[in-house]
């Protein structure tokens, strides 16, 4: 939509006349403007300055036009508009004799000057006869409104002057309609034709029975569409309304010197056509937020017709002749305001929930007739798809404890409700066992929660965790290793008991304890100086062996209990058992006994299994046994007793109760297997953080007993001339080659580079940790 069709369209249409003021009225080139001119009147002397030229830019002007083309200007867009739910409002203005019912429903004589209105009729139905996706509704209704009273002119006895229902214009979330307007369904042209031709004959007899005078009254002929898709599962209505209005003259009061009744009649018009006006120009006003519809019955019978979201057209009647020249300048003056209104027409769709319903129900039962035919086609009659009843859940549910214990190997697909429902008790069974398993670990060990720091600093005052909230001995007390001095939270405790070696070290901070975790983070120097997990085993193996170092040649192994610095470093496999020996005494032990640990279930776990597959064995020998037994008693003939039980001989009755014995020992044995897998990935996962933690404490030990000059150690202790963080980041982050650096030049520069990025990556360590 472009911007001229987001404003009212508003056109002039000119009565031909054979005294057409020609040097008063002249059209554009364009046939879209219209200037007036007046001569000055003399009278009136040198102090008249009225104004005498005046131009109006309009959508167009109809000058000789015949009503083919007026209604092809006017209405043929905006029709088609009402056809796809668009409201659409067209109104004629202007003085009596202008010309308004001439355009909007046309000379009733001759077919080919029929107005708008029957050719609004003839397009709706000619549409209605094409479409073939939807089914169409056309209504019609007929109001008048004559001295503010509403008349209904398909139905003259209802009106409210007569009848016994009084009409009233009602808003409604829907929009604004006329209570007690009867509105007439028709579904041939012709129908809607007969009641234009029915309205317009009462109108004639009202004029004469209640003395009214037509040209001031105001005609609403309304066109009601109600378009719906034939797929029935759409069940989107479009609905829309064409009004088609015929207004009142709009000539002044003062012109008819009007008295008595028709003075009142000259008042209600002038009354309800400067509102029209009036709101016109509140319409055309954005800042405007409060529209005054109810002023009059005509204003607020358009209150949803008139801009907003729907296509408006004003058409101005205007007389060619000099001698109106007043009205005419009036009409333009309207039509030209008119134009500032702005609209935002939206379709009107509508869903009525209980025709959804119904609609989805027949879709239902399309759909479930559609699967039972095809099951029929392969042979699946018994399938059903209504919802699982108890006794069907139950055997799901028993049939998935059946396939969990392997007693059958898979589960028949029926129906999409049955999988759902077989994924359901799935879920029930995982989380039950998440429970127990949480349930079991918990009555052995004691679980902290890693973020409740009240009850880790508890448990450390108790020496059941780290300061790193590692987990070091069991609930009942028992620690995994046999530690004579706990962790304690103090900083210092053990550090200056371990750091024989280094003098710098009894100035340093926090010896601290690295997670697996936290190892993950940055860690700089990690691709350098990291002894790899398999490495570590090596050692492991290499030093219950004493095998020694193999891999690496020590330059000059380091002296434990130097207090010099040795001149080169040790190699880091001699360094590494040095280290377990001394200060990672502690966590070397937890290592290794949880690995203990760990290869204890392993072990119990593997003979579990034996024990599992030795079961399952016998039950599969007992099962032939059994087999044969039923087969030679067929071939013997079967013995019943006097209940008809079937009698079985003595050593089937052993076989059966064996088997009865090794299901419920397999059943058993196979718990103990699942509580061992758990405890076994518990217990591996400690051992990777011990292993983390170990590597990486003897990575920051190392650096610092060996590599780190004693001046680069002054610099960085708290009050020292380097802080974390002086160096950017990304330097800290490229610190590759160091390690060669420092071993070869002793760069000092390399020395205090690894001490920051250790400091940048762990940035707690140095501080008190207790916190
Ligand atoms: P209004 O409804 O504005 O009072 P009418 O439509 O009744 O005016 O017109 C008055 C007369 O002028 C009628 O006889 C009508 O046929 C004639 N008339 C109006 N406009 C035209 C036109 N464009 N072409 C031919 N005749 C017209
Ligand atoms: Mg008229």
């Amino acid at each position: 939509m472009d911007a001229a069709e987001k404003k009212v369209r508003a056109f002039v249409r000119v009565k031909p006349t054979a005294d057409f003021a020609q040097d008063m009225i002249k059209f554009g080139p364009d046939n879209k403007s219209i200037d007036i001119y007046i001569k000055k009147d003399a009278r009136k002397g040198v102090v008249n300055n009225r104004q005498t030229d005046w131009s109006f830019r309009l959508d167009g002007v109809l000058h000789n036009a015949s009503q083919e083309l007026a209604y092809e200007t006017v209405a043929q867009k905006l029709v088609s508009d009402a056809l796809v739910g668009y409201n659409g409002t067209i109104m004629c203005y202007g003085q009596t004799g202008a010309g308004k019912t001439y355009t909007m429903t046309g000379a009733t004589a001759e077919y080919k000057h029929r107005g708008l209105i029957p050719r609004a009729i003839q397009q709706v139905f000619k549409a209605i006869a094409r479409s073939v996706d939807s089914f169409i509704t056309v209504r019609i209704s007929y109001l008048e409104i004559y001295n503010e009273t509403l008349f209904d002119l398909l139905s003259p006895t209802t009106s409210s002057a007569t009848g016994d229902v009084p009409m009233a214009v009602v808003d409604c979330p829907r929009g604004v309609y006329v209570k007690g307007l009867s509105v007439h369904p028709v579904s041939h042209e012709e129908d809607a034709l007969n009641l234009l031709f029915e309205g317009e004959t009462n109108r004639v007899i009202a004029e004469h029975s209640l003395n009214k005078n037509s040209s001031r009254s105001h005609c609403i002929f309304t066109i009601y569409i109600e378009s719906r898709c034939r797929v029935f599962s759409d069940v989107r209505c479009i609905n829309s309304k064409i009004n088609l209005i015929d207004l009142a003259g709009s000539e002044r009061l003062s012109k008819t010197g009007s008295e008595g009744q028709v003075l009142k009649e000259a008042t209600y018009i002038n009354k309800s056509l400067s509102f029209l006006e009036q709101i016109v120009i509140a319409l055309a006003d954005p800042k405007r937020d409060h529209i005054p519809f109810r002023q009059s019955k005509l204003t607020h019978v358009l209150k949803d017709s008139l801009g907003g979201k729907c296509n408006t057209v004003l058409v101005a009647n205007i007389c060619g002749e000099a001698l109106h020249v007043e009205e005419t300048l009036s009409s333009l003056r309207f039509a030209t305001r008119m134009k500032w209104i702005t609209t935002e027409p939206v379709i009107n769709v509508t869903c009525d929930p209980e025709e959804t319903v119904r609609a989805l129900e027949k879709e239902i039962i399309l759909l479930k007739q559609e699967l039972a035919m095809h099951n029929n086609l392969v042979n699946r009659s018994l399938v059903t798809y209504d919802p699982l009843n108890d006794v069907q859940i139950a055997e799901i549910k028993s049939q998935i404890h059946k396939y969990l214990q392997g007693a059958i190997d898979e589960i028949d697909i029926m129906n999409i409700r049955q999988v759902q429902e077989v994924f359901k008790q799935f879920k029930l069974i995982v989380r039950q066992q998440e429970h127990e398993v949480e349930a079991r670990l918990r009555s052995k060990y004691a679980l902290i929660d890693k973020n409740d720091f009240a009850a880790i600093a508890a448990a450390q005052k108790a020496g059941v965790v780290d300061v790193d909230r590692h987990l070091m001995g069991k609930k009942d007390g028992q620690e995994f290793g046999t530690r004579t001095t706990p962790v304690s939270p103090k900083p210092d405790g053990k550090k200056k008991k371990s750091r024989k070696s280094s003098e710098q070290s009894k100035k340093e901070g926090t010896r601290s304890y690295l997670s697996g975790r936290e190892l993950a983070a940055p860690l700089p120097s990690k691709s350098q100086v990291t002894i790899p997990t398999r490495d570590l085993d090596v050692k492991e193996r290499a030093r219950s062996e004493d095998t020694g170092n193999t891999d690496v040649q020590p330059s000059k192994p380091a002296s434990a209990e130097g207090s010099q610095r040795p001149s080169s470093p040790p190699s880091k496999p001699v360094a590494f058992e040095q280290f377990k020996e001394e200060c990672g005494s502690e966590i070397s032990r937890i290592f290794k006994e949880n690995k203990s640990i760990l290869l204890a279930r392993k072990k119990r776990s593997s003979t579990v299994a034996r024990r599992i597959n030795f079961i399952k064995q016998e039950m599969e020998d007992i099962k032939k046994a059994l087999e044969a037994q039923r087969q030679e008693r067929w071939q013997q003939g079967e013995y019943v007793d006097e209940k008809g039980h079937l009698i079985i001989d003595e050593k089937e009755f052993l076989l059966i109760m064996k088997m009865k014995d090794l299901k419920e020992e397999y059943r058993s044995a196979y718990a103990e297997l699942q509580d061992l897998k758990a405890e076994i990935q518990y217990c591996q996962h400690l051992v990777d953080r011990c292993r983390n933690k170990l590597v990486a404490e003897f990575e920051i030990w190392y650096s610092e007993s060996f590599l780190i000059p004693a001046y680069a150690q002054k610099a960085l202790k708290p009050g020292g001339n380097i802080r974390p963080g002086m160096i950017p980041i990304n330097r800290v982050m490229c610190l590759g080659g160091w390690q060669r650096n420092a071993g070869r030049h002793g760069a000092e520069s390399s020395y205090l580079e690894t001490r920051l990025a250790l400091t940048l990556a762990f940035p707690w360590r140095g501080q008190n940790r207790t916190r």
